[in-house]
C-alpha cells in the first residue's frame, strides 16, 4: 500500500486538528504525519493567544493533547520553516505539506502617531501575558489612563486584561513575571474606542459580559452613543447576539445610575469613534484624538468633523491580526494569508501578475493562514477538512520524495544541529509546568524562557 509522508507546519489547532483528521479518514492509502512548530511547545494561540482567565477555552488544549498522546504524529517542536527546514527540504522528505503557520502580529493602523513611545499592539502585549518565549519579560505598565482600539474578543481581551487586578488572575496560569508586572500598574481607567455604533460590534456577548464581572472595575458608558437609528433598532429585533449585546450593555447603564462605593478602576467603552491621531510629547503618547461618527442610515457610519481629544499615556491597537510570508511560498500582502483555493495553494499566474490561479502541487494551506485571523478555534477544524479532502483526492498531484524514510528528517535535523522536541518531550514540559503550579495550589505555571523550555523538554535540565 502506498504510504503518504505528510509534513504539517504549525502545531496550533489547525494542524493538530489536520492531522486527527487525516489519520481518520477514510483512505487508500498509510499515512504518516510529521508536525512541526517553531515553539518548543504546540496548541499555538491557544497557548499563547487565548487570555489566561478563559480556562474553558484554554481547555480545549485537553482535546488537542488527546490527539497527540496517541502518538501515532510525531511532532517536532522549536523547528522553524525557513531557518531550520526549507520547503526543498520537504520536496526531498515528504510527499505533500500542509501550512498552518496561523497569523501572530498585528494588522497595521495607519494614523498619525502609531509610533509613539507608548503605542503598541494588542499582539505584542497577549505574547507577554501568554508568557510567549520569543518577546521581552518586561513590559511597560506605567500609564494610568490607556485607549484600546477595536472592537473585537482581542480588543476586550486587552481592556479586561490591563483593568483586571493582578489577584484576580492568580488562579490562572499567567507566568510569574506577569502577575508582578500586573501588580505593579497603577492603571485607573481603560478606554475603549470603536468606530462604529454598540449594536455594530465585533465583539460576542459571552466576551462582553465578562468585562463586566471583574471585582473593584466599574463599566462606563455614555448616554450619546445609545439614541438608536433604524439599522440599529432592526438589528436588536432580528438578531439574537445583537439582542443579547444591548440588554448587558442596557443592565450596565442601569446600574450606572444606582448609588454605590466607586470601584478603583474603571473600564469606559466608546462607541462611534474613528481614530484621527496619538498625540505625542516628547516622543511618548499623552492623548488620543477622534472623530465623532455617526450612523449612516445603511449600517455604517460616516465623520460628523467633530474632533474630540482624551488624555492617556497609552494606547493599544487591536484592530486584527496578520499573516506572515514563508520562505518560498506564495504569499497574498494584502490579505496576509497564503493563496489557495479551498486549502489547494495557487501560484501566481506569470502573465498576470497579482493573479493566484494556478494550483501548486503538493502545498496546502488551513487555518488562520489559509482563511485569514478571524473565526474561533472550531472553525479551523471545518476548514482541515476541507483542505484534507482535497490532499486525498489529490494523490495523483503529490510530490516524489527521494528520501520518504521517516529516519532521514531525524538525520537532516541532527545534521543541522536543530535542538528540536518531540512528544515525550512536549509530555516532561508540561508534567513541569503543572507541578510548578501544584507548589502555589495553581493550575499550572507557564516556563517562559525559550531555552529552559528547551532543556526541560529534552530533559537536561
Ligand atoms: C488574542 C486572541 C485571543 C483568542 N481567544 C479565543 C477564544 O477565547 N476562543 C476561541 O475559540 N478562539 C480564540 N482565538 C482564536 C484562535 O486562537 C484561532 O482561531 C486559532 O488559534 C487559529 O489556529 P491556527 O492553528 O490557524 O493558528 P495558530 O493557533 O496561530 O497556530 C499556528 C502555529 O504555527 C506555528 N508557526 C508559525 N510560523 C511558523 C514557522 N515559520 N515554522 C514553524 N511553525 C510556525 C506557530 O508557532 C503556531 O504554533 C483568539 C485569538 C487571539 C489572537
Amino acid at each position: 500500500m502506498t504510504k503518504l509522508r505528510l509534513a504539517i507546519v504549525g502545531a496550533g489547532p489547525a494542524g493538530i486538528y489536520a492531522a486527527d483528521i487525516l489519520m481518520k479518514s477514510e483512505r487508500a492509502f498509510d499515512v504518516s504525519i510529521d508536525l512541526f512548530d517553531r515553539l518548543p511547545a504546540p496548541y499555538g494561540l491557544v497557548r499563547y493567544g487565548v487570555a489566561p482567565d478563559h480556562p474553558r477555552i484554554k481547555g480545549i488544549i485537553n482535546a488537542l493533547r488527546e490527539v497527540l498522546d496517541r502518538g501515532d504524529i510525531r511532532i517536532f517542536g522549536g523547528v522553524d520553516f525557513g531557518t531550520d527546514i526549507t520547503i526543498d527540504d520537504l520536496r526531498e522528505h515528504y510527499h505533500a505539506v500542509i501550512f498552518t503557520t496561523g497569523a501572530i502580529r498585528d494588522a497595521d493602523l495607519e494614523i498619525p502617531g502609531i509610533d509613539l513611545d507608548g503605542s503598541y499592539g494588542a499582539a505584542d502585549f497577549v505574547n507577554w501575558f501568554d508568557g510567549h518565549p520569543d518577546v521581552p519579560r518586561e513590559w511597560p505598565l506605567e500609564a494610568k489612563e490607556i485607549a484600546v482600539i477595536g472592537n473585537g474578543n482581542v480588543a476586550l481581551d486587552v481592556a479586561r486584561m490591563l483593568a483586571k487586578h493582578a489577584d484576580d488572575l492568580l488562579p490562572t496560569e499567567i507566568p510569574d513575571n506577569v502577575y508582578r508586572g500586573l501588580k505593579a500598574s497603577p492603571v485607573t481607567d481603560v478606554h475603549v474606542f470603536g468606530r462604529r455604533g454598540p449594536m455594530q460590534v465585533k465583539f460576542t456577548p459571552l466576551e462582553l459580559r465578562e468585562l463586566g464581572e471583574q471585582h473593584d472595575v466599574d463599566m462606563v458608558l455614555h448616554d450619546e452613543d445609545f439614541d438608536y437609528d433604524e439599522a440599529s433598532k432592526n438589528a436588536i429585533a432580528t438578531n439574537k447576539q445583537v439582542m443579547v449585546i444591548d440588554r448587558i450593555l442596557g443592565k450596565w447603564r442601569k446600574e450606572a445610575e444606582e448609588e454605590r462605593t466607586p470601584a478603583s478602576r474603571r473600564l469606559h467603552l466608546h462607541f462611534y469613534a474613528k481614530p484621527v491621531e496619538v498625540v505625542g510629547e516628547d516622543g511618548k503618547v499623552v492623548g488620543f484624538r477622534y472623530e465623532r461618527t455617526r450612523p449612516d442610515g445603511q449600517g455604517g457610519v460616516e465623520g460628523t468633523g467633530e474632533i474630540r481629544e482624551l488624555p492617556i499615556q497609552a494606547i493599544y491597537r487591536a484592530v486584527g491580526y496578520f499573516g506572515s510570508p514563508l520562505q518560498g511560498i506564495p504569499f497574498d500582502e494584502h490579505r496576509g494569508v497564503i493563496p489557495n483555493i479551498e486549502g489547494r495553494v495557487q501560484q501566481e499566474d506569470e502573465s498576470s501578475p497579482g493573479q493566484f490561479n494556478e494550483q501548486l502541487p503538493g502545498v496546502y494551506a488551513s487555518g488562520w493562514i489559509k482563511r485569514g485571523p478571524v473565526g474561533l478555534i472550531g472553525a479551523t477544524k471545518s476548514d482541515a477538512m476541507e483542505t484534507v479532502q482535497h490532499l486525498i483526492r489529490d494523490q495523483a498531484h503529490w510530490w516524489t520524495p527521494a528520501h520518504p524514510e521517516e529516519q532521514a528528517v531525524v538525520d537532516l535535523l541532527d545534521s543541522r544541529g536543530v535542538r528540536y522536541t518531540d512528544l515525550a518531550g512536549w509530555q516532561r514540559l508540561d508534567a513541569h509546568e503543572i507541578a510548578l503550579g501544584a507548589e502555589q495550589e495553581r493550575a499550572r505555571v507557564k516556563v517562559v524562557p525559550r531555552d529552559e523550555m528547551v532543556e526541560i523538554s529534552r530533559g537536561e535540565a
